[in-house]
């Protein structure tokens, strides 16, 4: 039988992620990237069946990247003839798309339509669908969007409680991101733990460089984290998270910064970075807190509790509680992070199991809580490419 792959692209604002996936066994056949898109320093890096490599593309423009790697990364070993779909990551779907879509030129311009509510990345989105259809023009192309599954919250969850009018006429909601791996590691868990999904309640903490928690209730998202941008909820490596909104017009009105200097400055330069003034990677931020560097040790309270808050504020739509998953690259991987937070959740009946948590659950399916525990807690990898090429099969 011939080989089927799944093309997997994630445009972000100045990077492009690229995967060719088999869906059904879920193998990972190339991946990369390309970044720093239109720098000095843009480069492209890629793995295939165990080799690295790397190649420079000083000032390379965003659509010259994606024909390098659709026209020569996908020619190693004849792959680009076995693709049989394209799979998109888009970021914002609007109240649009509440599930992913097969992309045809209405659903094109609906995309475009989101474009003001994510400025930075759904044009990036709209160049890689638009470069995929000119070199795969016959395959079907998906949409899988990172706002579609927050869309069955309940309005309660969703109205921020300022005029109705900014909703009606503004799009002004919460949103939320992260849609993808919050649904993916649900499923995955239920799985593990032989519930069925129609059955589940668990808290998803998806904390990569981007953080957001959400309750996900019989398999639908009922609230998250991230709101009309990916700004609101946790702290994360540069994001603020949640602050007194009054603090924007305070800075303005005693440093003189003007409202997007502000803005940028909560989105790049806050969270971690922004508290350690050290770095925007939690495993800097453990380094330097495990050196006894105060200011690194603050940025990790303040994250762990913070996040804890979250948690427990996420049960309150559940109304019980089947585990607690952690994931993306802090989730998976910092058992300080998590042990720290399960800790502030103590009172709601997670007890640690040390050794568990410390192999990041790898030898006991997941679950970092002792056996003794009145509640689970999980480690479940993420795997956004793979939930993305087998959205975009079920097209076929
Ligand atoms: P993105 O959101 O860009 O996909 P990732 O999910 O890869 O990011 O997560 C990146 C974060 O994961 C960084 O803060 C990094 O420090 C953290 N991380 C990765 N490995 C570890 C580790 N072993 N211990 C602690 N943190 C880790």
């Amino acid at each position: 039988m011939k080989k089927s792959y799944v093309l997997v692209l994630n445009c972000g604002s100045s990077s492009v992620k690229f995967a060719v996936i088999e869906p059904h066994s879920g193998d990972n056949i190339l991946s990369g990237l390309v970044e720093r898109i239109g720098s000095k320093k843009a480069s492209m890096s890629w793995k295939y069946k165990g080799n690295k490599d790397t190649k420079d593309l000083p000032e390379i423009d965003y659509r010259s990247a994606l024909q390098i790697v659709i026209n020569d990364v996908l020619k190693i070993d004849d792959l680009f003839s076995y693709i049989v779909a394209v799979g998109h990551r888009v970021v914002h779907g609007g109240e649009k798309f509440t599930s992913s879509a097969l992309i045809d030129g209405e659903i094109l311009d609906n995309i475009r339509n989101c474009c003001h509510l994510a400025p930075l990345h759904n044009p990036a989105n709209i160049l890689g669908i638009e470069e995929a259809r000119r070199s795969f023009s016959t395959l079907p192309q998906v949409a899988v969007f990172d706002t579609a599954f927050h869309q069955t919250m309940p309005a309660y969850a969703y109205i921020y409680p300022i005029p109705y009018e900014f909703y009606t006429e503004n799009q002004v909601r919460r949103y939320g991101f992260h849609g993808t791996s919050h649904k993916y590691i649900s499923k995955v868990a239920a799985q593990r733990l032989n519930i069925p999904l129609e059955k589940s309640a668990f808290i998803t903490a998806h904390l990569g460089n981007g953080c957001s928690a959400a309750a996900i209730l019989n398999g639908k998202s009922v609230d998250t984290s991230m709101g009309l941008t990916p700004l609101e909820g946790l702290m994360m490596g540069t994001r603020s998270g949640d602050i007194d909104p009054s603090i924007i017009s305070y800075l303005v009105d005693t440093i003189g910064f003007d409202v997007h200097r502000i803005t940028d400055i909560l989105n790049k330069k806050s969270g971690f970075l922004g508290v350690s003034g050290v770095s925007s990677d939690s495993r800097e931020i453990e380094n330097g807190m495990l050196s006894g560097n105060e200011r690194c040790k603050l940025a990790f309270e303040i994250f762990c509790y913070r996040l804890a808050k979250y948690i427990s504020s996420l049960m309150i739509p559940l109304g019980r509680l089947d585990a607690l998953l952690f994931t993306g690259g802090i989730g998976e991987n910092s058992a300080h992070t998590r042990e720290r937070t399960l800790k502030w959740l103590s009172v709601f009946g997670f007890e640690l199991s040390s050794e568990n948590n410390k192999n990041n659950g790898k030898n006991s399916n997941g679950v970092i809580t002792s056996l003794s525990s009145e509640r689970i807690a999980m480690v479940v990898p993420t795997n956004e490419e793979l939930a993305i090429a087998r959205e975009a099969i079920e097209f076929l």
